[in-house]
């Protein structure tokens, strides 16, 4: 995916606040300095753009980034410091609770995992809380120049394995690197899945002009 524009439409601190759902949305989450902001700098070509965080947990709004005017990226708050376990709305973020169980343009939830950690408690907490929307969701593995190939695949099989016991759905995975670029395409293929085909409305407005303009012609 070519991405032409991308800008920031601001934080949001309520599901009220945010903007109209006019675009289909794909949501970024996961534990502080799990790669997030870097990840989404690298979707968008933009360094800047998310912050790279030197304080873990700083984030507390939600971050809206607007993508060739036709979808957007969501960063949510990072979770790691918060007891997901004692309820998602205490500790963790109402609005994104609310945004996550309760927005419709939502699509896909990808949660990023370190690719060099085992299942860690938090991850699979926020998981089985986020069963009940029935989101698609994609296990995204961060970080993966950092770690070795067959660590990697363990990780992601062990945390298939742990969420198969736990009585969840295993979601599909992918890897990537913010370092490398390696990834990206995956991503965007699984947005673009989601994406209405481009010019539907344009192809067919043209198809009736020019049989008007025969039309016409043959007058
Ligand atoms: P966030 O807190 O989840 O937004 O994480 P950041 O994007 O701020 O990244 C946390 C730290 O990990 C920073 O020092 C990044 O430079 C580093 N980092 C993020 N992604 C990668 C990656 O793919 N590879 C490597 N080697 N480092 C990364």
């Amino acid at each position: 995916m070519k991405i032409l524009s991308a800008s920031y439409r601001g934080q949001m601190n309520s599901l009220e606040s945010c903007p109209p759902d006019s675009h289909p949305e794909f949501a970024f989450i996961g534990r502080s300095n799990v790669g997030k902001s870097s990840l989404i700098n690298l979707l968008t070509n933009q360094r800047g753009l998310a912050k790279v965080s030197t304080t873990p947990g700083k984030t507390k709004a939600i971050h809206f980034f607007e993508i060739n005017e036709r979808f957007f990226l969501v960063d949510l708050p990072g979770y790691g410091y918060a007891k997901v376990s004692k309820g998602v709305n205490e500790g963790f973020n109402v609005a994104a609770a609310d945004y996550l169980s309760q927005r419709k343009a939502l699509k896909t939830i990808f949660l990023l995992i370190d690719s060099r950690h085992e299942p860690q408690q938090i991850d699979l907490e926020f998981l089985a809380w986020i069963q009940p929307f029935q989101r698609e969701l994609i296990l995204v593995f961060t970080k993966s120049d950092l770690s070795k190939k067959d660590e990697l695949q363990a990780n992601a099989h062990a945390f298939h394995d742990r969420m198969t016991r736990l009585g969840m759905t295993p979601a599909r995975h992918l890897s990537c690197s913010s370092k490398s670029g390696a990834g990206k395409q995956l991503i965007f293929d699984q947005i673009q899945k989601h994406l209405p085909k481009p010019d539907k409305q344009a192809q067919q407005k043209r198809k009736v002009s020019s049989a008007w303009l025969k039309h016409v012609g043959k007058h």
